[in-house]
């Protein structure tokens, strides 16, 4: 399980997220939607600890991490936590000069140290189930968005993170390409991999998340079963935005 407990983060005088909650089920996939600037990428950044809160505490896998305004956690904990998680972006962020093959295997052989092989025989498979290994020796300018998007995810997924987190995985995207992207999505998460993806996309947030968290203001405002949440929200506010999505 993934919790974040009363989570505090500001910005300078800018309070971002306001004692935020939440809980993440090993195997489920919770949807984070909420209006532009409501905090949704902040939040993603501080479960991996690219921001570090000034309250609250996160606990992923074995590590619990409690915030102290003005203290850093240790950088062994940051790292701990880091190594739990993969992160995919918007705008795919691949590193331009190596292929496909070379952005899935870097983690492996930089950071965890595997012999070359063994990280190049991961990768192709993780480049398989995205369904690329034709593309392993591509550059990422030679591949569509939707394409760098599904290299980003199977890079994301080398490590075999606790979670993965996805921010506005298809936003980036046309409607066809973010297709691609959602159908590998929707395998994962047949597959049982846990999770968290701030989105608009109605495909992920609607069809494919268990859970659905609303953000507001850096408010959890609610949470519930995707399905109940979109076909009967409690607040009012959840209402008035999911009427805007649609
Ligand atoms: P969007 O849907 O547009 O991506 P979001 O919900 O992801 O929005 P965040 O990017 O988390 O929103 O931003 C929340 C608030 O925090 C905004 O007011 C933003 O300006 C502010 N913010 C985010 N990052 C920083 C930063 N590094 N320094 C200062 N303010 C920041
Ligand atoms: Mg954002």
């Amino acid at each position: 399980m993934i919790a974040l407990t009363d989570i505090e983060m500001s910005f300078g005088e800018l309070s971002v997220l306001k004692s935020v909650s939440l809980r993440i089920a090993e195997g489920s996939v919770t949807a984070l939607i909420g209006p532009s600037g409501s905090g949704k990428s902040t939040l993603l950044r501080c479960v991996n600890l690219l921001e570090i809160p000034q309250a609250g505490e996160l606990v992923i896998g074995g590590d619990r991490v409690t915030f102290v305004p003005g203290k850093r956690p240790e950088r062994d904990a940051i790292l701990r936590v880091r190594r739990q998680t993969g992160m995919v972006f918007q705008n795919f962020q691949l590193f331009p000069h190596r292929t496909a093959l070379g952005n899935v295997m870097e983690s492996l052989v930089t950071v965890l140290k595997w012999p070359e092989a063994k990280a190049r025989a991961r990768s192709l498979e993780l480049l398989d189930k995205v369904g690329l290994a034709h593309k392993a020796d591509a550059w990422p300018a030679q591949l569509s968005g939707g394409q760098q998007q599904r290299v980003a995810i199977a890079r994301a997924l080398a490590p075999a993170p606790k979670v993965l987190l996805c921010d506005e995985p298809t936003s980036a995207l046309d409607p066809e390409l973010a297709e691609e992207v959602v159908e590998v999505i929707a395998q994962l998460a047949r597959e049982g991999t846990t999770m968290l993806i701030a989105t608009h996309d109605l495909r992920l947030a609607a069809n494919i998340a268990g859970e659905v968290a609303f953000l507001d203001g850096g408010h959890i405002v609610e949470t519930g079963p995707a399905r109940a949440l979109f076909a009967n929200p409690i607040k009012e506010r959840t209402r008035q935005f999911i009427a805007s999505l649609l």
